[in-house]
């Protein structure tokens, strides 16, 4: 059920940088990072029914195997066989790695491991798309821009009119405030600790900016000013367990829904007082927006085809792979959205 892609281009998102560091999260070396990509099959292995080499493909980090409870419930995108797994080292199949250097393995990272020329994946975690989409393009819905935007859409599920509060204007964080725009949010306030990401924020719909080192009252206090008793509706898209228990507590009582998105330190512990759930404040959490991959992937490329989702301003800068280095280092300084590898330089 394995296929080998041929990656093209893939693109640096910040859980690559928190496994390289591996400060937070166990360490696994050597290892091939990366994990928001595009390519094209170059050749299946047995079992494999449903792709064929020459097929467009985006890999995704968690999976759909199409036959387990998950797979078959409207209600979940956490297959059973191949949900994210970021402790997985090796193949489902036999246990083994498909990489090696002089004998040694070399080990996978969710399944997909795509800063490589060629990767060697699950099929249950590749979606075939329309083989007109621009490959250097849609490599961001892989993961960045619809774990953002399904995040809104999908489960904080925002009203026409009501008020959205991002925390992390990232790219996840400004694929979130996208779906507050286009869930018709009237108020959408982005909070970060970097400053200059207020401009670009704009230009995803945010209205208001707030920046928790710049109030000496918690965020959490600042946004309920703002907003009359608390936010509709809070994601969280920071990875730090501090915004996360801020997005909870930002929320307004009685119909308020939190939902996190960053991928919290290794030894994080949420802690909270229980009064804001008996105050009927929802706290949920999603991988990659609550989309199944290979079902609804397909789609999301269609519309961004139609001309209904602008992912070029997620874009900012682009390398060829000899240059990757550039990529970390332009996250390390917050600065710009993603960036596209190129895997031919
Ligand atoms: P990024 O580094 O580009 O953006 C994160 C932003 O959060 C930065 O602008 C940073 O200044 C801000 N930030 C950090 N701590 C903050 C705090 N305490 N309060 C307010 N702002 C704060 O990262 P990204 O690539 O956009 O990813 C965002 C998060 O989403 C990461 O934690 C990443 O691991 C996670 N992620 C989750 C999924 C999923 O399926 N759940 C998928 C992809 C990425
Ligand atoms: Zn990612």
């Amino acid at each position: 059920m394995e296929v080998r892609l041929k990656i093209l281009y893939t693109s640096l998102c910040h859980t690559d940088v928190y496994f390289w560091e591996a400060k937070g999260q166990t360490p696994v070396f050597p290892r091939i990072l990366g994990h928001e990509a595009a390519g094209i099959v170059e050749s299946v292995g047995e079992g494999v029914t449903e792709l064929a080499p020459g097929d467009h493909v985006l890999p995704v980090f968690t999976g759909e195997c199409k036959e387990c409870a998950h797979c078959k419930s409207e209600e979940s995108n956490m297959c059973e066989l191949l949900r994210i797994n970021p402790d997985r080292k090796v193949m489902i199949n036999d246990g083994q790695a498909r990489f090696s250097i002089n004998g040694q393995p070399i080990y996978h990272f969710l399944g997909t491991s795509t800063f490589s020329e060629y990767t060697v994946v699950h099929s249950g975690c590749v979606a075939k798309i329309n083989p007109e989409a621009p490959l250097d393009k849609v490599c961001v819905l892989s993961c960045g821009f619809c774990t953002g935007f399904g995040a809104t859409v999908n489960v904080a599920k925002p009203k026409k009119g009501s008020t959205v509060a991002i925390f992390g204007l990232g790219a996840v964080g400004l694929a979130a405030a996208e779906g507050a725009r286009v869930a018709g949010a009237s108020r959408i306030i982005g909070v970060d600790l970097n400053s200059n990401r207020f401009e670009t924020a704009k230009k995803f719909g945010c209205t208001e900016f707030v920046n928790p080192l710049e109030h000496s009252k918690p965020v959490q206090e600042v946004l309920a000013e703002m907003t009359n008793g608390g936010v509709d509706r809070a994601v969280e898209c920071t990875g730090n367990i501090n915004a996360m228990i801020q997005a909870l507590e930002s929320v307004h009582d009685g119909w308020g829904v939190a939902v996190l998105v960053g991928v919290p330190h290794k030894d994080a512990e949420f802690k909270t007082h229980p009064i804001h759930f008996l105050n009927e404040k929802t706290l949920k959490g999603t991988f990659y927006g609550h989309y199944k991959p290979r079902t609804d992937l397909p789609v999301v490329v269609e519309q961004y085809l139609k001309g209904e989702l602008e992912l070029e301003k997620f874009i900012t800068h682009s390398v060829p792979f000899s240059e990757i280095n550039k990529a970390f280092e332009l996250m390390l300084a917050g600065q710009g959205l993603r960036c596209i590898i190129h895997m031919d330089g």
